[in-house]
């Protein structure tokens, strides 16, 4: 007799607008990547990163020091909506929340898969040891990296496939909401600069 097949993790079950608030935070793999501020070119509203952390980054841990209220201490930390999540242009390529609202699965070494926090660190997706610190960085012009909007497929593995949800089509696109970021607006030169300048072999400006 056949046994009965596991039933699908909430992720896969469940819309991001149908779970709950649990569930929801869950979702954050602790990578700390939104959490580096990132600048816009005023003119061509281009984006980059930086390895500037903000203030409230725990840089061993990668996350928010202060997550419940952190706003009261970083005032311009976004909280995303749906409608947000599906506007940004900001969110890693490796973020939970980007990934399943564009219909794709959770990788491998996202917690909710793998059961162990420190995948997201040993699978080098994480800002742990290439963040710098707010107080300690002075212009943050000087720390454009690129790594931030990269998947990191030499341990990371490639990007994972299609999300089959019970009942939908593979690939279908469900509306996402998601996380915080910073970023604050800058000269069209600072942006043109980190987009000229070279990367070492690891992705990092
Ligand atoms: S990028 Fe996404 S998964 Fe990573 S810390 Fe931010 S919200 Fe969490
Ligand atoms: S960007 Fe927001 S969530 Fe991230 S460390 Fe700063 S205050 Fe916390």
């Amino acid at each position: 007799m056949p046994s009965a097949a596991a039933p699908a993790p909430f992720w896969r079950a469940k819309t991001l607008e149908a779970m709950t608030r649990a569930e929801w935070e869950s979702l954050c793999d602790g990578c700390g990547r939104c959490c580096l501020h990132k600048l816009r070119d005023d003119e061509t509203d281009a984006l980059a990163f930086t390895a500037v952390a903000c203030r409230l980054l725990n840089l061993a841990t990668c996350r928010c020091a202060d997550y419940e209220n952190r706003r009261k201490w970083v005032p311009d930390c976004v909280k995303l909506t749906p409608r947000r999540v599906a506007a940004a242009d900001w969110l890693p390529p490796t973020c939970a929340y980007r990934l399943l609202a564009e219909g794709k699965d959770l990788p491998w070494w996202h917690p909710l898969v793998s059961g162990d926090p420190e995948t997201v660190h040993r699978a080098g997706v994480s800002a742990r040891g290439r963040a710098v610190r707010e107080r300690d960085a002075g212009a943050f012009e000087d720390h454009l990296v690129a790594w931030p909007k990269r998947w990191p497929t030499r341990t990371a593995g490639p990007p994972p496939g299609p999300l089959r949800r019970p009942g939908s089509p593979a690939g279908a696109r469900t509306p996402g909401a998601g996380p915080r970021t910073v970023v604050r607006r800058v000269p069209a030169t600072a942006a043109a600069a980190a987009r000229g300048r070279p990367t070492d072999r690891n992705g990092r400006r």
